[in-house]
């Protein structure tokens, strides 16, 4: 895979799956636009990066820091091949709490609406360069997660998978093409905070939800990622690719 000249944006590029896709794509050749809040774990991200980078500062949650992640991309790059919407949030809620609520509008905010936007934003430059989008869901999204509480987030997952097929659909007619990947447990932060203060969750219990009986690593997920915005993948548009180690198949 060669990304020579190709602008990436990543969100979430701070950690985990974010910050393994902006490495990986820059490792193959591409500039990348590194997106996140936190502006020291993003400089940490991009010492690793060798090619031209970008960092934004931003809360995707926000309507005015998504247009500026846009408008400092086309200021630096001047293009955009790749857009990876892959920042998101769980929290926790149940339906006799009624806190569902509250998590349903933060997590709908930031792992739907902001890759929406920034899709729609992104959507002229992708038609103009013949490019790709990249949407980060969940196997959570095909069956809800069996701890119960993370509702919202499954839903959140499944609108993104939905949305998928329709930007698939209607950016198809310009040669732009949009899959999404849906992994099972990750060695990343978001699983780990799932687990709030409760010290007797282990990696093994995430491993054990799965057939293959192991978490996969960010690097997986970022190999697939870069995958579907390749060349390789030039005739695959509107899937939504599992990387779960089976964990849906075991439930
Ligand atoms: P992570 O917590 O390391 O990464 C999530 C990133 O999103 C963080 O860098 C975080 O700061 C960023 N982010 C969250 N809200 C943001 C906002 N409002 N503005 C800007 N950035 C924001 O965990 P991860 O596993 O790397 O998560 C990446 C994606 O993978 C997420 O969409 C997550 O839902 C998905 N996913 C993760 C797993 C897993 O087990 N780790 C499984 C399935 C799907």
């Amino acid at each position: 895979m060669s990304f020579v000249s190709k602008v990436v944006i990543v969100t979430g590029a701070s950690s985990g799956i974010g910050a393994a896709t902006a490495i990986l794509f820059s490792k193959e050749k591409a500039n990348v636009t590194l997106v996140g809040r936190n502006e020291t774990k993003l400089a940490k991200v991009a010492a690793l990066c060798i090619t031209k980078h970008l960092i934004v500062k931003a809360d995707i949650s926000k309507e005015d820091e998504v247009r500026n992640i846009v408008k400092r991309t086309l200021e630096e790059f001047g293009k955009i091949d790749v857009l990876v919407n892959n920042a998101g949030i769980m929290i926790g809620g149940t339906i006799k709490a009624g806190d569902i609520l509250s998590a349903y509008d933060s997590v709908m905010a930031t792992n739907v609406r902001a890759a929406v936007h920034l899709t729609c934003l992104c959507a002229d430059h992708l038609i103009a360069s013949k490019g790709t989008v990249i949407n980060v869901s969940s196997a959570a999204g095909i069956v809800v997660q069996s701890t119960g509480d993370m509702l919202s987030y499954s839903m959140s997952k499944a609108a993104l998978n939905i949305f998928s097929q329709g930007a698939a659909l209607e950016l198809s007619k310009h040669g732009v093409r949009v899959n999404t990947v849906s992994p099972g447990p990750v060695a990343t932060d978001i699983i780990m905070n799932m687990a709030g203060s409760d010290t007797t969750i282990t990696w093994k219990d995430f491993e054990g939800i799965t057939l293959l009986n192991r978490v996969s690593e960010p690097e997986e997920i970022a190999e697939l990622i870069a995958y579907l915005a390749s060349d390789k993948a030039r005739g695959i548009t509107g899937s939504n690719f599992v990387c779960d180690n089976g964990c849906i198949l075991k439930r």
